[in-house]
């Protein structure tokens, strides 16, 4: 048995069986003369750039770049609508309704638990540590990893308690679940945390997605630009399940702007920026009177507790200023995402009076 087929056992049987719908754009990627898509034509011209024409379903040299960006090969590469998608995806690939479950571990991002309601998958939950900063139970996480269980959700930094999980602890259950689970982690906000990702553990473990986005750290997320991360053969199986054409043509020359050199250098000010600001911010929330704790963020929000979350959020909206109420998920707590300075500062002003 390869390392790759260890992985592709926990695949749904007939999502493996399944042979994938080939659309003309993969059968064809050139010609002089296309008439194999039922295209149009013609644009009309009130659309620039030319869109008559159905997008590469992977275009390679965005592939190509985003490889380059992660530090991984093209082969371990899917690009995906926003990294919802990539969620949606392994849900999908991995889980047999009625019979499989995934693991999360709360609090956490909500679409996890609402990507496996959709495809009928159970939930197991293993909290977070609160006592610990929100730390891994990876002690717990084992032991809840029923066979039935073919997903581990790990979110880090977690949305939205905002710290890493701890890198070692995560590597060492990508170890105990090989051949057992996928270990997700979802990465969404670690260009935040100045710290390594875990793309180039991939290539060592046939059992680990990791989940990357433009969504954050280059501001793109109305573009919808995800990445999943895997073993090419789990990337091979996921692009069966994708619909056919996820990368529209005016979202690829979005993506490929971001990946230019003035791109990669805007995202990296725009992080140091971010960085320096949630610093600031958080320093002076500590201070107001309505403001129990703040816990040490490595992505672009805090979680701040407050003395009552209903009253803040009303000084809120009465201002024009929205967070996120958590409270929900932590009691009396708001995520609050970090701005520019005149918009943190709002933040500052109106909770200095709530
Ligand atoms: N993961 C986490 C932890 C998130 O907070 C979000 C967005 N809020 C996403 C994934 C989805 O991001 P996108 O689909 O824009 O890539």
């Amino acid at each position: 048995m390869t390392p790759a087929d260890s992985v592709l056992r926990l695949v749904r049987p007939d999502i493996l069986a399944l042979s994938a719908y080939s659309s003309a754009r993969k059968e064809s990627k050139g010609g002089r003369v296309w008439l194999d898509a039922n295209e149009n034509p013609e644009t009309p011209s009130v659309h620039r750039p030319l869109l008559n024409r159905y997008p590469d379903p992977q275009p390679a040299e965005l592939v190509a770049k985003l490889a380059t960006l992660y530090g991984v090969a093209p082969e371990q590469v899917l690009v995906t609508r926003g990294s919802d998608e990539g969620i949606d995806l392994l849900l999908r690939t991995f889980c047999r309704a009625g019979q499989d479950a995934i693991l999360i571990t709360p609090p956490t991002y909500g679409m996890y638990v609402v990507a496996a309601g959709i495809q009928g998958a159970r939930t197991v939950t293993v909290p977070l540590v609160r006592e610990k900063n929100f730390a891994l139970d990876a002690g717990g996480v084992l032991a809840a990893c029923a066979p039935e269980v073919k997903l581990v959700f790990l979110c880090s930094p977690n949305n939205p308690t905002g710290g890493l999980l701890d890198r070692g602890e995560v590597i060492g259950l990508v170890r105990s679940l090989a051949g057992r689970a996928v270990v997700v982690v979802d990465e969404a906000y670690v260009d935040f945390s100045g710290q390594p990702s875990l793309a180039a553990e991939v290539a060592a473990h046939p059992n680990l997605v990791v989940l990357r986005t433009l969504s954050k750290a280059f501001g793109l997320a109305g573009a919808r630009v995800g990445t999943t991360l895997a073993d090419p053969a789990v990337i091979a199986v996921l692009q069966k399940v994708i619909a056919p054409y996820p990368v529209p043509a005016p979202v690829l020359q979005a993506a490929l702007a971001a990946m230019t050199p003035a791109g990669l250098a805007a995202a990296r000010d725009s992080v140091a920026t971010l960085v320096a600001e949630r610093r600031r911010l958080a320093a002076a929330l500590v201070k107001l009177a309505l403001v129990r704790h703040v816990w040490p963020s490595d992505a672009n929000y805090l979680l701040v507790e407050v003395a009552d979350a209903a009253r803040a959020m009303a000084a809120g909206r009465a201002a024009g200023v929205v967070w996120r109420d958590r409270s929900k998920d932590v009691p009396n707590c708001l995520r609050i995402t970090v701005g520019t300075a005149a918009e943190n500062d709002a933040t500052l002003e109106v909770l200095s009076r709530a």
